[in-house]
């Protein structure tokens, strides 16, 4: 071997994705807004260490592969076979009639989140071993079971392994052209077969294999993080109450306008349907609309919430500013956070209350009215 190993990358993505329950293969579908197979693809041909990636791809699908990887590296792609094995196969002996390899790093492209870090941990394992694996340990209890329980199996020492598997090519190469028996479930096993030691290096839930339906539900095209900005003003006028936050503030002058005109809670909520990218609070509930008039402006916020957990997304933490000469806000905070996060229904520390003046500038310095602007984030949650 030379002093820097030649690293090869071979992705198995020949599959027909019938599992997934679509016509698309699953490799082609869109996962975090690109076709599945990009992802692997790209964190190989990122990586400084790998010399080359092969592509096991099925029939008929390469003009669909080059068009999934637009603008990356050319990939080299190679006939896949009818079984994951043969694919495999197929992928070495290529490597070896071409520039041949010492390390193989072998995928499956229905783990799309591949890390540098992972790469590099494989490499460095086989720098001492001729086979690694990533797995991660089980938490859950398992057992044997018909419908009941029956057997309880120990869990300490049981492992789930992961792709990418790494190997010294010519013991991987050797594993497949010898063998003969029932089809494995994956190389480490293959290699295992011929007396070599494959090590366990420390694997990563974001490697997660993509398989049925489910797990592709909602992740086309679908952000994993989404943020929404709001904005809201109302004038101050006297014989009003003043509500901001959902909480009345004693004061001589309160603020006029639709619903309860609680500025702070309207440009909230404006922040949350801006993160869905559904409107805002006056296409859902239209000033116009006499239902609305003294309205609880809680109502909106809590619709707001309740469309974006129908979309999958919790909230992350919120932010508003609230801009006024007066009343003061400080001594109100702590309850406005706390009335904020039961309406959300999420914890106290997820929700900031701030306040600012404008230096006795414009409409707010002049005490004619009250603004206030919001910042929302979401995360995904369910996929
Ligand atoms: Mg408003």
């Amino acid at each position: 071997m030379a002093s820097r190993p030649r690293i090869m990358a071979l992705i198995v993505a020949a599959g027909s994705g019938s599992r997934a329950g679509n016509e698309v293969p699953k490799q082609f579908r869109f996962v975090r807004g690109v076709p599945m197979i990009r992802h692997s693809y790209s964190a190989f041909a990122a990586h400084p260490d790998i010399a080359g990636v092969y592509l096991a791809i099925g029939a008929g699908q390469e003009a669909k592969t080059t068009a999934a990887l637009a603008d990356l590296p050319t990939p080299h792609m190679v006939d896949g076979g009818a079984t994951r094995r043969e694919s495999v196969y197929n992928g070495l002996k290529a490597i070896a009639a071409s520039s041949g390899a010492d390390f193989v790093l072998i995928h499956d492209a229905a783990r799309p989140f591949l890390s540098a870090h992972i790469i590099d941990g494989l490499i460095d394992a086989l720098l001492s071993a001729p086979g690694a694996v990533p797995a991660l340990p089980i938490v859950d209890s398992l057992a044997r079971g018909d419908g009941t329980l029956s057997e309880t199996i120990e869990r300490e020492n049981l492992w789930r392994i992961q792709t990418p598997q790494a190997f010294h090519f010519d013991a991987i190469y050797h594993a497949h052209r010898n063998w003969s028996g029932e089809e494995p479930t994956d190389d480490a096993r293959m290699l295992m077969a011929e007396g070599q030691e494959v090590r366990i290096i420390p694997g990563d839930e974001a490697l997660a294999k993509f398989t049925f339906a489910s797990d592709f539900a909602g992740s086309d095209m679908t952000p994993t993080f989404r943020s929404g900005t709001g904005f809201d003003v109302h004038r101050l006028v006297p014989d009003e109450e003043l509500w901001l936050c959902g909480i009345r503030i004693p004061h001589e002058m309160g603020l006029s306008g639709h619903s309860d005109a609680d500025v702070a809670m309207h440009a909230l909520t404006d922040a949350i349907l801006g993160a869905m990218a559904l409107g805002d609070i006056g296409d859902h509930f239209p000033p116009s609309d006499a239902q609305w008039r003294g309205a609880s402006s809680d109502r909106f916020l809590g619709h707001a919430i309740k469309l974006a957990r129908e979309r999958g997304y919790e909230l992350g933490n919120a932010d508003i500013t609230i801009i006024c000469e007066a009343p003061k806000i400080g001594p109100h905070k702590d309850n406005m956070r706390a009335r904020l996060a039961e309406i959300l229904a999420v914890d106290v520390s997820q929700i900031s209350v701030k306040a600012t003046t404008t230096e006795a500038l414009g409409f707010t310095g002049r005490g004619e009215g009250i603004a206030a602007q919001a910042v929302a984030t979401f995360e995904k949650i369910s996929r």
